[in-house]
């Protein structure tokens, strides 16, 4: 069956590359003409690793052309996932499965809400990667892939497809208690390297902010079903801005290089979660007010 990708940036060419490597059908999904002229142009998706460079010369169409399509990974950012799904939707053949490789949360249900009949998987990886250039990848930083549906416990079984691909992934059945955690970690780090303009490293200087954001975080991850994210965050919090102390936060990346963030998918999602519960957070909603300010500054998408 074959893999189709809707995206190929960072992430979606990394698994299509190394998916094709493994000699497994996988076929790109490109934004429109212009795009799918300047892919052909460049005969392939280039992947590096280790400093070596390999071209796959993956097929690639429009959304808009035919074919039914029964696996599609959707590796768009989070602000984009609904409507590049949108056009796809009359291709779906019954039955057909979605991989949602969003960071944060938000859009999956967007997506999903699209889509009642298809199966949606989601997706949380601590895999690197960034575009060197056009359909050109760097793999950055090796991780792991954590897949779950929170509709359905049992696993597909293409993940023999992933485990051929030596694309290192596990299958949970708590897949959003993964998303959440990962959610308030990006909540408690990302923003306030932007607004202290530093490295992850440099929050250890703000040890009392850090410190509020994670209890307003752990509460509201309880009050909204998921305790065991809950549970240990402050420490878990303190323990990667140690181990990523010389990392630029990927927010930070985008605010530095004037690309959109996924805020209203990360804070801006805590935040609104928080509202609904009835929930009183000034902290973090002061951070959420501090950083719209700031990307307003900079002229960057508020949302
Ligand atoms: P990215 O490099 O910006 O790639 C996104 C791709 O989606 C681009 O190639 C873009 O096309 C394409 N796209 C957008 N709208 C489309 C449409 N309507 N039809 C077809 N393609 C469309 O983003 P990314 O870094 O791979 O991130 C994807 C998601 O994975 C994000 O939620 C991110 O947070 C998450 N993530 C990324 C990493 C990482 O290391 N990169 C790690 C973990 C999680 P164009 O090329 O035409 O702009």
């Amino acid at each position: 069956m074959t893999w189709h990708i809707l995206g190929a940036g960072s992430l979606g060419s990394l698994w299509a590359a190394r998916l094709a490597r493994a000699g497994l059908p996988v076929r790109l999904l490109l934004r429109d003409r212009a795009r799918l002229k300047a892919y052909e142009e460049a005969g392939g998706l280039t992947l590096v690793e280790q400093g070596a460079a390999r071209r796959f010369p993956i097929p690639a169409d429009l959304p808009s052309s035919s074919g039914p399509i029964s696996r599609l990974l959707v590796a768009c950012k989070a602000y984009d996932a609904e409507a590049a799904v949108q056009p796809l939707l009359h291709r779906l053949a019954p039955g057909a499965e979605l991989i949602l490789l969003q960071n944060g949360l938000g859009s999956q249900d967007a997506v999903a809400m699209r889509l009642p009949h298809a199966r949606c998987i989601l997706a949380s990886s601590t895999e690197g990667a960034f575009r060197e250039a056009d359909f050109r990848v760097v793999f950055a930083g090796h991780g792991y892939t954590w897949l779950g549906d929170p509709l359905h416990p049992t696993a597909p079984d293409w993940l023999s497809d992933l485990e051929q691909a030596g694309i290192p992934h596990g299958w949970t059945p708590d897949i959003l208690s993964r998303l959440w955690r990962k959610l308030a970690l990006n909540c408690a780090i990302n923003p306030l390297t932007v607004l202290h303009d530093c490295r992850n490293g440099g929050l250890s200087e703000h040890p009392a902010e850090v410190g509020v954001l994670c209890v307003e975080l752990a509460e509201l991850l309880r009050r909204c079903g998921q305790p065991d994210a809950a549970e240990g965050l402050h420490e878990e919090v303190l323990r990667v801005i140690q181990a990523t102390a010389a990392n630029y936060s990927s927010m930070y990346q985008d605010v530095a290089n004037g690309r959109r963030t996924e805020i209203s998918y990360l804070l801006g999602h805590a935040c609104a979660t928080a509202v609904r519960h009835q929930l009183r957070l000034p902290h973090l909603e002061s951070l959420r007010q501090r950083l719209q300010a700031h990307l307003e500054m900079r002229g960057l998408p508020v949302n």
